[in-house]
């Protein structure tokens, strides 16, 4: 019977642990095998001053549990340098009613002979979604053993990393197509992991979104320009960008969101089937109370209708501000896009308003950024102002997205995952919906307070505070 095993991810040692992997225990007691070593482990029930004896083939151990052992080993004693073969064990103690106990089992004892056999899993396929710096392996058959992928690769700060990722889909968040990936193994009823040797993958293909999105279905969309926007530059300014072809301008949006919030077109997603994009000023009384200065907002009739309204004032204001910048002003529009079509293509989650504003607004905002509608000037401060927000990680907008972000350095699909929590946990929270991805291991302040400790790296290297 193999046991569940279950992996915690290191950010920066990267390497596995194999968990309590083991054979049936006997009477609390379990003896398993190693790298070249034994290790007995014992039941924390069991009382201080138990006397064990271990015969390992012909070689005779005696120890006993005293309270110091206890807090140093966690009762566990280890016997080293052993021949890499079965070994027979024959353990001997009294329990806990002081009734004598004594079995015998066959261990086997791992070593470099084993690992040099060890292969690296076969790979199904390689991507480089290089719009979302994301590189993703998908690995084959399943091996007996395997543990997962250790992969060396570039962060997004150009720094080298490791992430040991244990599932048959592995993603890292990168800007350079090239990585080192090793498999890692864990046998049976043994604590120790090995691994397979290094292979290098370069030059790994890449996809655009509509490579791979592209055969998803686009909304219709019904193009509307309100009375009072008309022949304003605002509206000029909106049909140059979008060629007066809004199918094929919308269809781009569609696919690059959805690159950015799912995994693959199997996915399970919500559908969108018409779009009402109006282009008009917001009047703050006839419009949820929005204010006039709102950049854009979407609705949904909850059947896959939506309705997007993007702010005419709002794009004025933008070019008046920036006069002569037609890139950023195309920029922004394009980001106004990518933020309030996640909207429609985003999962929900049942959560207080705090919890479900920074799901919804920080996952938007995620989005526009991973899709580069904002600049990495954006993003540091999108820091800096998170650094001194007391909402934290709920100040949703830039300030949530980009820690959103940032966690992919834990698992490059975090975000991907980090929408699916909206469906699969019941009372969301921020902090659930981390630890359900990362471990429970995790809390989210303290991933926080690295999180902002890199940003303010970042800004001071690139001068901006
Ligand atoms: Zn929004």
């Amino acid at each position: 019977m193999k046991n569940t095993k279950r992996f915690g991810i290191l950010f920066l040692a990267g390497v596995f642990a194999c968990p309590f992997a083991s054979a049936v225990p006997v009477g609390g007691i379990d003896v398993l095998g190693g790298r070249n070593r034994l290790v007995v482990r014992i039941d924390p029930s069991f009382e201080p001053s138990s006397q064990f004896e271990l015969k390992v083939d012909r070689k005779k151990y005696v120890f006993d549990i005293n309270e110091t052992q206890k807090r140093n080993t966690g009762n566990e004693f280890t016997i080293d340098n052993l021949k890499e073969k079965d070994h027979k064990v024959t353990l001997s103690f009294k329990d806990n009613n002081g009734k004598p106990v004594k079995y015998t089992r066959e261990v086997t004892v791992y070593g470099d002979n084993y690992e040099k056999t060890l292969p690296v899993r076969d790979l199904k396929s390689a991507i480089y979604n290089k719009e979302i710096n994301e590189l993703t392996l998908n690995w084959g058959n399943p091996v007996s053993d395997y543990a997962g992928a250790v992969i060396s690769y570039t962060n997004m700060r150009g720094r080298k990393a490791v992430l040991s990722l244990p599932y048959d889909r592995t993603t890292i968040a990168t800007r350079v197509n090239a990585l080192e990936v090793r498999s890692a193994y864990c046998p049976d009823a043994c604590v120790d992991t090995f691994y397979s040797v290094a292979k290098v993958l370069k030059d790994v293909p890449v996809a655009t979104p509509k490579d791979i999105w592209g055969g998803v279905y686009v909304p219709t969309v019904v193009y509307e320009v309100m009375d009072t926007a008309k022949n304003t530059e605002g509206e000029t300014i909106y049909r140059k960008l979008i060629k007066d072809d809004p199918t094929s301008f919308f269809a781009n949006v569609v696919y690059r969101v959805l690159n950015a919030l799912y995994e693959t077109p199997q996915d399970s997603f919500p559908k969108v089937y018409t779009m009402r994009n109006i282009l008009g000023p917001v009047i703050p009384a006839k419009e949820y109370n929005f204010p006039a200065s709102t950049p854009a907002y979407m609705g949904s009739d909850g059947s896959g209708n939506c309705t997007m309204k993007i702010n005419v004032t709002h794009i004025e204001k933008f070019m008046k501000d920036h006069p002569g910048e037609y890139q950023k002003l195309e920029d922004e529009i394009i980001g106004i896009f990518l933020h309030e079509f996640t909207h429609s293509y985003q999962f929900r989650c049942r959560a207080n308003n705090r919890e479900e504003g920074a799901f919804t607004e920080g996952m938007a905002d995620a989005v526009r950024f991973m899709t580069g509608g904002f600049t990495e000037e954006d993003r540091v401060r999108a820091g800096l102002a998170g650094e001194k927000s007391d909402l934290k990680w709920f100040s949703r907008y830039r300030i949530t997205g980009c820690f959103l972000m940032w966690l992919r350095n834990f698992d490059g699909d975090f975000v991907h995952k980090f929408n699916r929590t909206g469906v699969d946990l019941k009372n969301w929270s921020f902090s659930k919906a981390v630890k359900s991805i990362l471990g429970e291991q995790y809390e989210v302040q303290d991933l926080w307070d690295q999180y902002i400790r890199e940003v303010k790296e970042e800004a001071l290297e690139m001068g901006i505070n």
